[in-house]
């Protein structure tokens, strides 16, 4: 599927600009500020487990990975529903509330109601597989413009951990298709909210599409989707156990060496769609974690390079 689409649907090399100078700056020094409502349901991350991501097998202890063992401190997870029914929101603003009471996420959806849908399903989904056991951003953030990251490369979604916001690209999340006559590219994002704007229900369109015979609107949706589980997956990875995190980042060499021995190279290409995987730990943590949410089989080799990196298990603490 993903051959054929490659002609009409323009697949970005990234996901999303994550570097690891980026990550250094900021490191140590954030805090998290958690709604007051969800403050009397906290956990916190015992030492046993900090313990227990270091035996990980994660052998390089360098400048980056004592430094985070050093500055490590106890933190505090949010503990939602365990299970939450997603509600489709007829306007913009119940979906902003939506997304406030049950995720505390100041939601800011450009008018786009069917992005703005898509997210609270999808943090619905993903909260829901962890049990309600998990990190979400303090914010997420639709972006009607060609989203550039300070790094100049295009990407469809960001999290950035200075101000724990997901950022999400409405031109390029869900992929454009080329009107064959013209050439013209339009945003398939851009055609879903119009689609809702004229008062198409989010789950019809949704079916419509599903059910669609053309490819490239089922992979719109799946593209959506996983975009936002992706960027998801580095909030968690970041909050929910960041000693693997930083360890994963201090070897990256190690992860490179890895992923580019034939056989892994190979389960690798089946497995994901596209080549991000291999930008670096980070991203490979974030994508796999994605494919978990779907509830995709993860072959073996995966599962063990993601728990390598500091991969939480989904759900978390399982
Ligand atoms: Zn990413």
């Amino acid at each position: 599927m993903i051959n054929v689409l490659a002609s009409i649907a323009s697949v970005p090399k990234s996901l999303c600009g994550i570097s690891k100078s980026e990550y250094m700056r900021h490191f140590g020094s954030l805090t998290k500020s958690l709604p007051d409502s969800f403050n009397n349901k906290t956990h916190q991350i015992q030492n046993s487990d900090i313990g227990k991501n270091i035996a990980m097998g994660l052998g390089v202890v360098g400048l980056v990975t004592a430094a985070a063992i050093k500055t490590f401190k106890p933190y505090q997870i949010k503990q939602f529903a365990e299970h939450i029914d997603f509600r489709e929101a007829k306007n913009i603003y119940e979906a902003k509330k939506f997304a406030r009471d049950n995720f505390g996420i100041k939601l800011e959806a450009d008018n786009d109601l069917f992005t703005a849908n898509m997210i609270n399903e999808v943090c619905t989904n993903v909260s829901n597989k962890m049990k309600g056991k998990l990190s979400l951003p303090q914010k997420i953030v639709v972006q009607d413009e060609n989203m550039i990251n300070k790094y100049g490369r295009k990407c469809r979604g960001e999290y950035n951990v200075s101000n724990d916001t997901i950022y999400i690209n409405k031109q390029t999340i869900a992929g454009k298709y080329t009107i064959p006559d013209t050439g013209e590219k339009i945003s398939l994002s851009k055609w879903l909210n119009g689609l809702a704007e004229r008062g198409s229900s989010y789950s019809k369109i949704k079916t419509d599409w599903e059910n669609s015979p053309y490819s490239f609107q089922q992979y719109a949706l799946f593209r959506m989707k996983h975009c936002i589980a992706h960027e998801i997956g580095h909030c968690n990875h970041f909050n929910l156990n960041k000693t693997g995190y930083w360890m994963s980042v201090a070897r990256g060499k190690e992860f490179q060496t890895e992923i580019n021995k034939p056989e892994i190279k190979e389960v690798c290409q089946k497995f994901f769609h596209s080549e991000n995987y291999a930008k670096n730990p980070l991203e490979f943590v974030a994508d796999t974690f994605a494919f978990k949410i779907s509830g995709r089989d993860i072959p073996k080799e995966i599962e063990k390079i993601y728990k390598n990196c500091g991969g939480i298990s989904v759900p978390f603490n399982s």
